[in-house]
C-alpha cells in the first residue's frame, strides 16, 4: 500500500527526490516524498490531483476488498474450519454420529465402552470387550433387518434426549465365582418414561426371546440399584422405551458369552424384534415390575 503514496514519474520534487536516496531518509519516505504544492510549479498541479485521485482510489479500493462481504464470509468459514478442528477428537470418540434418516432407530449402548473396562476376568478378559462384541452382532443384525443403529458408549452425549423406537444396554455380570446359582441373565426396565407400558413390554419381549434363545435362566430377584436406576434411563427422551440387560456372568457363563455371542446376540436381537414387531408373548413372561 506504502506504493500508492509515491510520487507518479516526473511529478516528483527534485529535493525530496534526492533526500530519499540515503538509507535514513527512505524509511520515511512515504511522508517526506509526498509533495507539498506550494512548491510545485503549476503545470505539475494536474499531475498532483491525478496522484491525489488515484492514490486515493487505491486505498479506497484496497479497504473495499478487506472488508467486502465475501472476506466477512471467508473469515467466518475459517473460523468454522477451526472449531471443526478442534472438535475431530469428539467425533472420532462418537462410534456412530447421529445422522437423519426416515428408518427406525434403535440404539445399543456397549456396556463401560469409551469409559472403564468394567468386570475383569483373572485372565485379562473384560466385561467391556465382551459387551462389544454382543453389542456388535446385534448392531449387525439390526441393520440387516432394516434398522438405523447407532452404537453408543457408556456416556455418550448422544444419550441426552436420545429419542428411539428402543434402547438397550448390553452388560455382563460379575467374572468371580459367586456360587452356583450366578449364572444366567437379568433385565431391568426405564422407570422414568412416559410410556411404563410399552417399556414394560420391551422387557418381556427380551425376556422371553433372550431366555428361549439361550436357554439362560433369568434372574427376576437379583436385579440391583445399578440396573433399575441405570444412569442412562434419566438421560433419554422419557419418550424412548429403554431397558439394560446382563447378558450372563462372566464366570459361570463365560463358554456361551466368548464361544457363542452370535447366539447371545441371536437373543437380544430377537427380543427387539419382538417388541419392534409387536409379537405376541406368552402370558406367563407377563411384564416385569
Ligand atoms: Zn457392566
Amino acid at each position: 500500500m506504502n506504493d500508492s503514496f509515491k510520487p507518479l514519474p516526473g511529478s516528483e520534487n527534485p529535493k525530496a527526490n534526492k533526500a530519499a536516496s540515503t538509507p535514513a531518509d527512505q524509511i520515511a519516505a512515504p511522508s517526506s516524498a509526498a509533495p507539498v504544492p506550494v512548491r510545485k510549479p503549476r503545470r505539475f498541479a494536474f499531475f498532483i490531483a491525478l496522484q491525489s485521485i488515484i492514490g486515493t482510489s487505491i486505498i479506497v479500493a484496497t479497504l473495499f476488498t478487506l472488508f467486502t462481504p465475501r472476506n466477512i464470509i471467508s473469515g467466518q468459514m475459517f473460523t468454522s474450519i477451526i472449531l471443526a478442528l478442534q472438535s475431530t477428537p469428539e467425533v472420532n470418540i462418537n462410534p456412530t454420529p447421529i445422522q437423519k434418516s426416515s428408518l427406525p432407530r434403535i440404539g445399543i449402548v456397549a456396556g463401560h465402552f469409551g469409559n472403564d473396562s468394567g468386570s475383569v476376568c483373572k485372565d485379562g478378559l473384560t466385561e467391556a470387550s465382551v459387551n462389544m462384541t454382543i453389542a456388535t452382532i446385534v448392531r449387525q443384525n439390526l441393520l440387516r433387518a432394516g434398522f438405523q443403529v447407532d452404537l453408543l458408549q457408556e456416556f455418550d452425549p448422544n444419550l441426552n434426549s436420545y429419542q428411539a423406537l428402543a434402547l438397550i444396554s448390553i452388560h455382563n455380570d460379575s467374572c468371580d465365582y459367586i456360587n452356583n446359582q450366578a449364572t444366567g441373565f437379568k433385565v431391568a426396565a426405564a422407570q422414568s418414561t412416559h410410556y411404563p407400558e410399552k417399556t414394560n413390554r420391551l422387557a418381556a419381549c427380551l425376556i422371553s426371546r433372550y431366555a428361549s434363545i439361550t436357554k439362560l435362566p433369568f434372574h427376576a430377584n437379583t436385579i440391583t440399584k445399578d440396573m433399575s436406576q441405570y444412569h442412562a434411563f434419566d438421560e433419554i427422551n422419557p419418550s424412548t422405551p429403554a431397558v439394560i440387560i446382563e447378558t450372563g456372568f462372566l464366570n459361570l457363563d463365560r463358554q456361551i458369552l466368548t464361544e457363542h455371542p452370535d447366539l447371545v446376540a441371536q437373543g437380544v436381537t430377537a427380543g427387539l424384534l419382538c417388541f419392534t414387531n409387536n409379537e405376541s408373548i406368552p402370558t406367563k413372561e407377563a411384564p416385569i415390575q
